[in-house]
């Protein structure tokens, strides 16, 4: 990682040159150059990596800045972004405005490939985050399955993330993804982001087309009044459900919905008006529909848990979060009021926290002010597209349908052995 982007600056700044000294200096003499959007000129720019055991207070101290700014940066950086999550491994740069032996003007970590962390040494200290510039291009790919689609993509990490946007959001109450047929094949209209040029990960995907079993599949984003995006087929019909069958993935009923059973803590007999699933503490758990949060807080026997409005008739409750989703609910805003979309956004995490024996999550289910077994009750269909957005729907299917049919499917079938035979085209 580290030497690709070292020499993708290369390139860019024909007019840099290397310290033959200390091959992690970078010289920048090229005018009106910018790097984390900084301007540049002139400067000598370190880049390292984050060693095992390392903090930021020591490297900024091993280079020259002081106790007193090093603490102005830590309290700074809290409103922002907490240091003690700088991992080794991680990447920073040091930049100097004159020479590599003063103290530096910047330091920049890298959050991610997309986010950094910038803390400005000069005169007055200043912390901030900022996001290097995305590029999206529109992509397509196509496959035939062979064996196991997914054994066969997951030896890419392109395809991995588009299997997983293909079974666990878009055809999730559709297709089973583990039980596909050889000559199921499929296509897909997606976005593919770059940062610097590099391929960093699938954004949005736009259309896809699997066909299995000799019927096929269509699944066109488009954004519902006032709503969240959904995949739609080419009759209009939403390919979600309005609740998804459980709020943790990967994870085992541990005890059913029932009106009478012996409690494990208290030991004496009642009612259980949830499903308890258990899973590893810090599984993230997830909205079973779209809605609107009506509490997040802590009760002796509930421990941490959320309460989620969906309509007028259907209430959900998650139990028994772990401690460490309160620091999740400030950063992302879980509070009364927030609007949370199935399966997507996180709403906490497995924990056992209140009157619980073991990590799991107690779902808890409401029809119309009544606690009731989702498993055992009819629930409702998502809705098809509006008939307000009707007509701008069938001229967005159109324009996709018509992509969708440029793309050829490959000649080859997949199998274990031969991922080559994807074509994505670049
Ligand atoms: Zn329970």
């Amino acid at each position: 990682m580290r030497i690709i982007y070292f020499v993708i600056l290369m390139l860019i700044f024909n007019g840099c040159q290397t310290d033959p000294k200390d091959p992690t200096v970078e010289i920048i003499k090229n005018t009106e150059q910018y790097l984390y959007n900084i301007p540049i000129n002139g400067f000598q720019i370190k880049n390292e990596t984050v060693r095992n055991g390392q903090n930021v207070g020591e490297i900024l101290n091993q280079h020259n800045v002081s106790f007193v700014d090093i603490d102005k940066v830590a309290r700074l950086s809290k409103k922002v972004f907490d240091l003690r999550d700088v991992k080794a491994g991680g990447e920073y740069s040091l930049m100097f405005k004159d020479s590599i032996t003063t103290k530096p003007n910047y330091f920049i970590y890298e959050i991610n490939k997309v986010d950094f962390l910038v803390a400005k040494l000069e005169d007055s200290i200043q912390v901030y985050l900022d996001k290097k510039e995305v590029t999206i291009k529109e992509k397509t790919g196509s496959g035939v399955i062979n064996s196991s689609l997914w054994f066969a993509m997951e030896e890419s990490n392109l395809s991995a993330k588009l299997v997983n946007i293909l079974a666990d959001e878009i055809y999730p109450w559709t297709i089973d993804f583990f039980r596909l047929n050889s000559g199921d094949k499929f296509k897909v209209i997606y976005d593919a982001k770059y940062v610097d040029g590099e391929f960093i990960g699938v954004g949005k995907v736009h259309a896809a087309l699997f066909h299995s079993g000799n019927e096929d599949y269509y699944a066109i984003a488009f954004n519902e009044l006032g709503g969240f995006e959904d995949y739609f087929d080419e009759n209009g019909n939403n390919l979600r459900k309005f609740f998804l069958k459980a709020p943790v993935s990967f994870t085992r009923i541990s005890s059913r919905f029932t009106n009478k059973r012996k409690h494990p803590v208290t030991g004496r007999w009642k009612g259980h008006f949830g499903t308890d699933f258990a899973a590893p503490i810090g599984t993230p758990i997830y909205s079973t529909a779209d809605g609107q949060i009506i509490e997040a807080s802590y009760t002796k026997y509930n421990g941490y848990y959320v309460k989620v409005r969906h309509n007028s008739t259907y209430t959900t409750q998650y139990l028994h979060m772990d401690k460490s989703s309160k620091k999740l609910w400030a950063k992302n805003g879980i509070k009364k009021g927030k609007k949370v979309r199935q399966g997507v956004d996180i709403i906490g995490y497995v924990g056992r926290s209140g009157q619980a024996t073991g990590p799991h999550v107690c779902y808890r289910f409401w029809k119309n002010g009544k606690q009731v077994d989702p498993f055992k009750t009819k629930l409702p269909e998502a809705t098809p597209v509006n008939k307000s957005k009707r007509v701008e729907f069938e001229n967005s299917k159109q324009i996709w349908l018509e992509k969708l049919s440029t793309i050829n499917y490959p000649n080859e079938y997949l199998d274990i052995d031969s991922i080559e035979a994807l074509t994505f085209k670049f």
